[in-house]
Parts: C-alpha cells; structure tokens; sequence
C-alpha cells in the first residue's frame, strides 16, 4: 500500500483505510463483521481525473470527463467488490425524502437515467444492489441489519442532519423490513468536523429546536462574532440513538473531510471546486 499522509479527528475512530487494485479508500471493521454486506468510502485517491477532480471523482454532474468518471466507478467497484451496472444512485437535494429502492430500480444513475428526484436516502433489502451516496463534507449514513438482511444509506448535511434523516431511515427500515433497531449496526462516514464547520445562528437555532437542550453543549458552541462551531458527527449519532440504536452499534469514523483535502473532497476546504466522494453499501 502507498503511503498515504491523513489524519484522524480527536476522540472516536472506527473507519479503516485500505487500499485495493490501486485503489485506497475506507471500510468500517463493525460492517464488515457483518459478514452480510459489501462497503466502503472513496477517497480522491486511485482515479483518473484531472484538476480539480484530481483523481477519484464519482460526481457526472460537476463538469468532470463522462469517461473519466466511468472509469473511476468500474475502479472503485474492482477494488470494493461490486459490478457498476448494479448502483442504483440517490438524488440528492438536501431533503430528508428516502426511496425503496426495488430490482427495477437496478442501474438507476449509472447505466441508466434515474426516474426519481429529491432523494437523499437509500433502503433495500434485494441483495446485489449496490446502494451509493455522494458526499463532500456532508456526512455519510450507513445502517445495516444481519438479522432481516436490508440496508440503508443516506447523506446528511446540516438540513438532513438536523431533519434526523438517520432516525428517518431506521424507521423506514422498521416499516419496509420489520427491523428491530436494536439489530442494527451503524456507522457515521469521514465527512466535516466540529473544528471545520462553522454555521450561523439561524442554523443552531434549528438544531435548538430538534435536539433537547441537555445536548447543546455537546452539538456547538459559540464564537466571538456570533458564528458557532457545529458538531454533525454527534447530531447524527443522536439521531441514531433516538431511533433505538445501540450505542455500542454505531461507529464513528473520526475522518474529517476538510482536514484531510489531500485525501478527500471538502467543499469548504476547496471553496466548492471539487469532486465527489462516494458511499457504496451492497446486501450480498
Ligand atoms: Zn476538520
């Protein structure tokens, strides 16, 4: 494996990076003990896009080369271990809308044009179908359930973090499936962190409204100028939690997107000329 300089947030790290054919990119050990799924996280690294898109870039619709990007998922999906004409791809708008994802959805964004709009979360209990969510900085969702066999992915940044779209999913999963959330493991994507996000008042006053004040200290804090430092990692495992996790079942990756820009896509670290990261979760 190359070397590879990153580094981990303070606190809780449960993400693993590893590297296939070439390509590095990030697993959870708590998913993959599973034994039920394929997975994993991209990094920028082990693609063949150039510039801004440098290198792994899986977003067609940020002006990158169609066939770069092609080629970037047939690698991601060698090293990982899924076949592209599988994805089925989220629509992502920042809204807490999730989809059943069925056989006819197979190939939906990839091989072939989605007929769905304003999704930002995924479930499925077909095996084969590999579930994918795009991030850079917003945090990735991961839910898995050995024990009804289904899964669950989603993207959360400040909008769907604070519209609980993880709470969202597990009761989606419960209504679909017959999930127990007691069954469920979970893990919580590299993607920004407290130190890096910064967000105005208006937003922690929605976070004040969703979330009990018993955990504001834990969610933000203020600076001076009236700015306030938010903690999306928390908030989602929050999210979690509420929905009936176990707190021993959800992992943290503890990889900040923007403290690592030379091994991740961030938004804010590269005032929004950037790729995209991608999250590939697949029931075998
Ligand atoms: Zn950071």
């Amino acid at each position: 494996m190359r070397q590879i300089n990153w580094k981990k947030a303070e606190g809780r790290s449960e993400a693993e990076l590893r590297e296939q054919a070439g390509v590095p990119f990030f697993v959870f050990p708590s998913i993959e003990k599973t034994g039920c799924v394929v997975h994993g996280f991209s990094t920028r690294l082990g693609g063949v896009s150039e510039g801004i898109f440098s290198s792994m870039n899986v977003s067609f619709t940020r002006g990158d080369r169609e066939e770069a990007v092609r080629e970037n998922y047939r690698r991601l999906g060698a090293a990982m271990g899924f076949s592209c004409e599988n994805l089925v791809c989220t629509d992502q708008t920042h809204t807490v809308n999730l989809r059943v994802v069925t056989e006819e959805d197979r190939g939906k964004g990839f091989v072939r044009p989605k007929d769905y709009t304003d999704i930002d979360g995924l479930v499925t209990d077909v095996p084969g179908l590999v579930l994918a969510a795009f991030y850079a900085d917003c945090v990735p969702l991961y839910l898995v359930d050995p024990v009804r066999r289904c899964i669950g992915l989603s993207h959360a940044g400040w909008r769907g973090t604070v519209g609980k779209i993880g709470k969202k999913t597990v009761e989606l999963m419960r209504e679909q499936y017959g999930s127990r959330p007691e069954d469920l493991v979970a893990a919580i994507g590299p993607s920004i962190c407290q130190s890096c996000y910064e967000v105005s008042k208006d937003v922690i006053e929605k976070f004040q409204e969703a979330f009990d004040e018993r955990f504001w200290p834990e969610l933000f804090y203020e600076k001076d100028g009236g700015k306030y430092q938010l903690n999306l990692w928390r908030a989602n495992e929050l999210s979690f939690l509420e929905a009936g996790v176990r707190a021993e079942r959800i992992a943290a990756a503890g990889v900040c997107t923007c403290c690592n820009p030379g091994l991740l896509f961030s938004h804010r670290a590269s005032r929004g000329r950037r790729g995209n990261l991608g999250a590939f979760l697949m029931l075998k």
